[in-house]
C-alpha cells in the first residue's frame, strides 16, 4: 500500500529524474511585467519541475501559458510558502500535503498562508502530473466499474466535472475526488484551497483559474475545459484512486 505521503514522495521523485530543465523564462517576462521571478531557494519546499517540456501539451494547453503558470504563478505559491513558514521551525519539515491536510493545527499566524500558498503549491505539483502529451484516453476497466457505478458512465463523469470547472465563480478547482465514505465524488474548491482540508482524497484537479487558460482561451473557460479532457493522464488518476482506496 502506498501512503499518501510516500506517493507524493515518489511521484516528486519521478518528476525531477524526468525532466532537468526548467524552459527559459524569455518572452513570458513581458508578459507579466507586474510579477518579479520569486526566488526557490528561500526554505524548505521546492519548486518541482514540469515532467514534460512546456509545449508538451500544445495545442490544447499553449506552452507560453504552461512557462508563466509553472515558472511564476507556481513558483510564487513555493516561495510564499517558504516565507509563511520561516518563523516557524516546527513545520519546516512537514510535507506540503500534511499542512493542507491539517490546517486547524497550524499556528493561527500561518494558518490562511499556508492555505492559500500550500494548498497552492500542492494543487499544482498535482495538476501537471495529472496531465500528460497524448493523454485523454479512457481509465482501466476497474476504475471505469467505479466510476460507472457512481456516475453512470465514464462520459457522464466527464459532463460532471466539466459542469463543476465551469460553474465556479471565480478562481478555483473542480475535482474528481474520493470522500470519507470511499466514493467518488465531484466538487469544486474556491481559491486554492485542496480536498485533503475537508477530509477527502483528490484524485483529479482542473485548474480553472484565468491565469490556466486567459491567454489561449480569454474568457473561454468552457474550451479549455474541453481540451484539458485531451490531455488528462487518467493512468495516474487512477493510481490515486488505487493509493487512496488502500
Ligand atoms: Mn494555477
Amino acid at each position: 500500500m502506498i501512503t499518501r505521503r510516500q506517493w507524493l514522495v515518489l511521484s516528486s521523485t519521478a518528476v525531477a529524474a524526468a525532466f532537468d530543465a526548467v524552459p527559459p523564462v524569455s518572452s513570458a517576462s513581458a508578459a507579466v511585467p507586474d510579477q518579479a521571478a520569486p526566488s526557490s531557494d528561500a526554505g524548505p519546499f521546492v519548486l518541482p519541475p514540469l515532467p514534460y517540456p512546456a509545449d508538451a501539451l500544445e495545442p490544447h494547453i499553449d506552452a507560453q501559458t504552461m512557462v508563466i503558470h509553472h515558472d511564476r504563478h507556481h513558483a510564487a505559491y513555493v516561495a510564499n510558502l517558504n516565507t509563511a513558514v520561516a518563523n516557524h521551525p516546527e513545520l519546516r519539515s512537514r510535507t506540503v500535503d500534511d499542512l493542507v491536510a491539517n490546517l486547524g493545527s497550524l499556528p493561527g499566524d500561518v494558518r490562511t498562508a499556508v492555505r492559500n500558498q500550500g494548498g497552492g503549491h500542492l494543487n499544482h505539483t498535482w495538476f501537471w502530473s495529472s496531465l500528460k502529451k497524448g493523454g485523454g484516453i479512457s481509465p482501466g476497466a476497474e476504475f471505469v466499474k467505479a466510476i460507472d457505478t457512481t456516475f453512470g458512465s465514464f462520459a457522464r463523469l466527464k459532463e460532471a466535472l466539466t459542469a463543476s470547472a465551469v460553474g465556479v465563480f471565480g478562481s478555483g478547482w473542480a475535482w474528481l475526488s474520493l470522500d470519507r465514505t470511499g466514493t467518488l465524488i465531484v466538487e469544486s474548491s474556491p481559491n486554492q484551497d485542496n480536498p485533503l482540508t475537508a477530509g477527502n482524497r483528490p484524485l483529479l484537479g482542473i485548474d480553472v483559474w484565468e491565469h490556466a487558460y486567459y491567454l489561449k482561451y480569454q474568457n473561454r473557460r468552457r474550451d479549455y475545459v474541453d481540451a484539458v479532457f485531451n490531455v488528462i493522464d487518467w493512468e495516474t488518476v487512477q493510481s490515486r484512486w488505487r493509493a487512496a482506496r488502500g
